[in-house]
């Protein structure tokens, strides 16, 4: 992105740090400027000046937010659904950085009993709504694609040998009935994105989903965030440190709404990565918003 650019950006955003008191004093003059022009042009020229001035004000502003929104790149944070202990906590990790993230939706079990797209959790679901972030599939079971068999695919519990095999059709219904249940809670539908369980993908997975309107979101290797590996071997700093080395423009991130296995949870250190990444300059955008969704 923006090879030929980067050097520019970088040079802005260096020049924005150093000068940002002047910036913060011209935006300051640049608003009582436009006021001025406001009160000027309704009192002495009427339409034509106020048509004008609007044209500054607009300039102005687009100046302005362009400077203040001047990014070295752009990531994408996913967060796949889990057993939700740590749902409020993440949720104001992300407010707390007025970051939009993306959320792949299953009806998972959860720490307090339930399931993660139980009624319980409307009041959750609407209000990540209106924080304004996007939100996708993950099935509504949560079972593993498992290999093709002709026109259809294996779908595998966890740690089982046998599941169903699904149609077209059967897996176009494992994937909308997250979308109508997260609809009846929130009244917003999901977007036309999925995630496959464990991001295990077959030919028919992809095509059936395609079908049905739903485009796969996958992950990349650096933005892997590690908070399902045993902390024993892969411990939480070391892996926010490494993550903070590799991330680059165009990076989707992968983290969960809590972890069964992980003893040493990962989810208090999304806080310091999302403020290390923003340190380096990065900014942070919803996949709906990525430019090339990539299986
Ligand atoms: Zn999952």
């Amino acid at each position: 992105m923006r090879r030929g650019g980067d050097w520019l950006w970088n040079r802005g955003r260096v020049q924005m740090n150093a000068h940002k008191r002047e910036y913060l004093s011209l935006a300051i003059r640049a608003q009582s400027a436009v006021r001025f022009l406001r009160i000027f042009a309704k009192a002495r020229f009427g339409r034509r000046l106020r048509a004008c001035s609007s044209a500054l004000i607009c300039g102005f502003a687009a100046l302005l937010s362009g400077a203040a929104a001047a990014c070295k790149g752009t990531v994408y944070l996913t967060l796949d659904t889990g057993h939700m202990g740590p749902a409020e906590e993440i949720a104001a990790i992300l407010k707390k950085h007025d970051v939009k993230a993306t959320f792949f939706l299953a009806n998972e079990k959860t720490l307090r009993g339930g399931a993660s797209l139980d009624r319980a959790w409307a009041g959750y679901w609407k209000a990540r709504v209106e924080e304004g972030h996007a939100f996708g599939s993950h099935t509504w079971r949560h079972w593993y694609f498992r290999g093709d068999a002709g026109e259809r695919v294996n779908y595998v519990p966890w740690a089982k040998a046998k599941g169903e095999a699904l149609d077209a059709q059967a897996l176009c219904a494992e994937l909308k009935k997250p979308d109508e249940v997260f609809k009846a809670m929130t009244g917003r539908a999901l977007d036309p994105i999925w995630r496959a369980p464990g991001g295990k993908l077959t030919p028919n997975a992809i095509k059936f989903a395609e079908a049905c309107g739903y485009r796969h979101v996958a992950w990349s290797d650096a933005g892997f965030s590690g908070d399902e590996l045993p902390s024993e071997r892969f411990p939480s700093d070391a892996l926010i440190k490494k993550q903070l080395a590799n991330i680059r423009d165009g990076d989707i991130l992968l983290w969960h709404l809590g972890i069964w296995s992980r003893k040493d949870a990962l989810w208090p250190k999304l806080d310091d990565l999302i403020s290390g990444l923003k340190a380096k300059g990065f900014c942070f955008a919803r996949i709906t918003d990525h430019p090339r969704r990539t299986r």
